[in-house]
């Protein structure tokens, strides 16, 4: 399972997210959310689609939020649905999307006795207040508590839904199941906010009284009774979303999760047997909001909780780890899976005599190593987001809060987080030249990156490229160049060039890395594999990204290919692949085409080994890969004799010469001529068979030829049913006939 990464993208009051009433200026800002989430790898966006009894999305029962437009009630202008475009923008990225809902909040800023000059807000009746609200532009005429003042009460210069009244719950119902019918959203969240904080039980029932006489369903009017019946409202709510919820899931087939996000302590053991070893001073939830978020995940009411641990590892009463192992302890009782919630935020605005606490700039990073220690725990997510957008060091502790940013962030791109990054390919170079197989490569990228909306970058490990070059890469499809030169790297050896792309990969979290099936693509990739704790498959013939998942298809042939194999790396990242040379073609020069080239410097020591040169393998001549013409013999030409027309017909084509595996076998040539499965791929302007009966294996390697010409005497042979010209004779009598008419004409012998 993936572990889950995420932040809360908080809307009320603006808070993260401003207004945006235009489509083009709201489209760029959540791209810019996104691109900052998938700079820290993350694999989700909470976003506050509900900050109050409003919506980011069109709706037949909420206002319009006027933290989009404004104003509550205004409908942004041209047709078009915010949520809609976040919920496409985000899976195009391959993130998920958390609509989140706050369920009973009407208003979010208290009011004081010179609000309404005049009126007096805590004694007026309520419908008589939810009009000033209204006149005042603060609330739409539609808005639920507007048109139901009798669900709504007052504390503390807020308003809210009463939780007590089933109306109530059935709107809330009624709102995620809008949402959840009419948008592709990957799940719903509501945050900590169920009753006011903190009130105590009988002060609540004063509040919410006349829902309390008449839903008291045989509740007990004493504290204790109060109490229950407070979180049993709750319950019933959550219930009833859970429902609703699952039969849209039962009618669209899909799979919309359902996560809650409290305050981290439940109860005090203290005060109950059950409860966290945290001190009797703190406040508890279950105790003070009437949220029974223990019972809920026990229950399995919720698909996830993130416990929301926002202390820092030596507070006094609630400290980090304690809770965590309560909170993985009770999830491992249930199926529900269990994320913390980490307070960034805390290091520049914890009240201030706590901001000392938080003058560790590791405090969060320590807090998500040791989540990730604790195996119940898949995941975090980060309050809030312009903490982790942040890049202004001033205030309290400012400066704290980017160093904490940037260890956060380099834990999160390096580690177990899976989001998407980049789709890169390996250029090869040899003698400073860059090698046919760099731009193969790309064009097999290019058509990934397009899949994914990421860019293709060509990575040029080596010595002496020049910028003509690194410009050609891009030139073929490459949009980013990351090129490390350095005397070191001049020949290829696997731990300097393993090193330098487990860095590149620490660094920049490709999604796709994908090498040729060269000696060094296939020496280096499954080293760096198993440095980077990810999975690898071996020379793809065909590469695509799966619909949804957008993971990596990767397939070729399997079983002594008898079969093709579509294999996936769907939990670890990157997915590595190598891909056969000549088993695609370059595209097309762009010369319009522009891109960057970063050069990233070489700081590792020498490594051990040491090249001392080079030697030529097979018999020399023209390079099977890199040839225009290849002329390959098989069994058919009975003996090396025989073979030698094949040697005399390529050396006067200026070509390579190739076999089957039988040949290879008989050792009338050797290995390195080998053509098909086992052997090289080629991929030639023209491709002669003589003596071949073209078995699967071997097809394998010549498929991609532009003009195969086949010889041999049995016409059921497979090799002409994919030749371009079969001629159905004896290789004895045609080899040395075509020799004798094309002789003189190649300048060959
Ligand atoms: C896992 C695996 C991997 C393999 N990898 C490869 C690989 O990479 N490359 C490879 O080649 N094989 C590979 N093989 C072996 C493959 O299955 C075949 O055995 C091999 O390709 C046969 O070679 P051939 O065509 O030369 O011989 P044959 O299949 O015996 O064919 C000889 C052909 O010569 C023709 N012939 C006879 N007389 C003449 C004549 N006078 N003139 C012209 N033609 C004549 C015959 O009609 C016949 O079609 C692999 C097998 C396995 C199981």
């Amino acid at each position: 399972m993936k572990t889950f990464r995420a932040a809360w993208v908080a809307t009320v009051r603006n808070l993260d997210f401003p207004v945006a009433p235009d489509e083009d200026v709201f489209r760029d800002r959540f791209r810019q959310v996104l691109d900052t989430l998938a700079d820290w790898n993350m694999n989700a966006v909470i976003f506050q689609v509900r900050p109050m009894l409003d919506a980011f999305y069109p709706s037949a029962i909420n206002p319009w939020s006027r933290f989009l437009t404004g104003k509550q009630g205004e409908a942004p202008a041209g047709d078009w649905n915010p949520l809609a475009l976040m919920v496409e923008e985000t899976h195009k990225r391959g993130l998920e999307y958390h609509a989140w809902l706050n369920p009973y909040r009407v208003t979010g800023e208290r009011y004081s006795d010179d609000t309404f000059p005049g009126f007096s807000p805590d004694e007026m009746p309520m419908a008589e207040l939810l009009a000033l609200y209204v006149d005042s532009g603060v609330l739409a005429a539609g808005n639920f508590a507007v048109l139901h003042p009798h669900a709504v009460y007052r504390h503390a210069g807020l308003l809210y839904l009463d939780a007590g009244l089933p109306e109530v719950r059935r709107h809330i119902v009624d709102t995620v199941t809008e949402i959840v019918r009419n948008h592709d959203v990957d799940a719903i969240h509501f945050d900590d906010y169920f009753y006011p904080y903190n009130v105590p039980e009988d002060e609540m029932i004063g509040i919410t009284r006349t829902a309390f006489d008449l839903h008291r369903n045989g509740f007990a009017d004493d504290r204790q009774g109060r109490g229950a019946w407070l979180r049993h409202n709750n319950d019933e709510m959550i219930y009833g979303v859970r429902r609703a919820i699952l039969a849209e899931n039962g009618r669209s087939g899909r799979n919309v999760r359902f996560g809650v996000s409290p305050f981290g302590v439940w109860w005090n053991l203290e005060h109950h047997p059950d409860g966290s070893p945290t001190g009797d001073t703190t406040f508890t939830y279950s105790g003070g909001v009437y949220a029974d978020t223990r019972k809920w995940v026990l229950e399995g009411w919720i698909d996830y909780i993130v416990a929301q641990l926002y202390w820092e590892r030596s507070h006094a009463t609630a400290p980090f780890e304690p809770l965590a192992r309560w909170w993985a302890e009770l999830c491992s009782q249930s199926p529900v899976d269990l994320y913390i919630g980490h307070g960034n935020y805390k290091h520049v605005t914890a009240p201030f005599h706590e901001l000392d606490s938080w003058l560790d700039a590791r405090e969060i990073l320590e807090q998500v190593t040791l989540a990730e220690k604790l195996g119940q725990v898949k995941g975090s997510v980060f309050f809030a987001f312009n903490h982790l957008s942040r890049t202004d060091s001033g205030g309290p502790n400012g400066q704290v809060l980017l160093d904490s940013n940037r260890l956060l962030r380099e834990h999160l791109r390096g580690g177990r987080y899976r989001g998407i990054g980049a789709v890169w390919t390996m250029a090869e170079q040899f003698g400073g030249k860059l090698k046919a197989v760099s731009f193969e490569l790309l064009a097999r990228g290019r058509i990934l990156a397009d899949k994914l909306g990421v860019p293709l970058v060509s990575v040029l490990i080596g010595d002496g490229a020049c910028e003509e070059e690194l410009a050609a890469l891009i030139r073929h499809g490459a949009d980013e160049v990351y090129s490390v030169q350095d005397r070191a790297l001049a020949d290829f050896v696997c731990e300097p060039y393993a090193l330098v792309l487990e860095k590149l990969i620490a660094d920049f979290s490709p999604a796709i890395l994908l090498a040729a099936a060269t000696s060094s693509g296939r020496t280096l990739l499954p080293y760096v594999a198993v440095k980077v704790h990810t999975g690898l498959t071996a020379d793809c013939t065909e590469l695509d990204i799966e619909e949804g998942t957008r993971n990596l298809l990767q397939t070729r042939p399997a079983i002594g290919g008898n079969i093709m194999a579509t294999i996936k790396t769907p939990d670890c990242r990157p997915q590595i692949a190598t891909v056969r040379p000549k088993s695609s073609r370059p595209l097309p020069e762009d010369k319009n085409r522009s891109g960057t080239v970063r050069h990233i410097p070489f700081d590792h020591a020498a490594g051990k080994v040491k090249v001392t040169g080079y030697r030529q393998e097979g018999e020399g001549g023209a390079s099977l890969e890199e040839a225009d013409v290849v002329v390959a013999g098989g069994r058919g030409l009975k003996k090396a004799e025989g073979f030698a027309m094949v040697r005399g017909l390529a050396e006067m084509l200026g070509g390579a010469v190739g076999a089957s595996r039988d040949a290879v076998d008989r050792a009338w040539v050797s290995y390195p001529h080998q053509v098909g499965l086992s052997g090289k791929t080629v991929s030639p302007k023209v491709y002669i068979a003589a003596g071949v009966s073209g078995s699967i294996q071997y097809l394998a390697g010549i498929q991609t030829g532009e003009a195969i010409i086949s010889v041999n005497p049995d016409p059921q042979a497979a090799i002409h049913s994919l030749a371009d010209l079969g001629i159905v004779g004896d290789a004895f009598r045609v080899l040395p006939a075509l020799a004798k008419r094309l002789e003189g004409r190649f300048g060959g012998k």
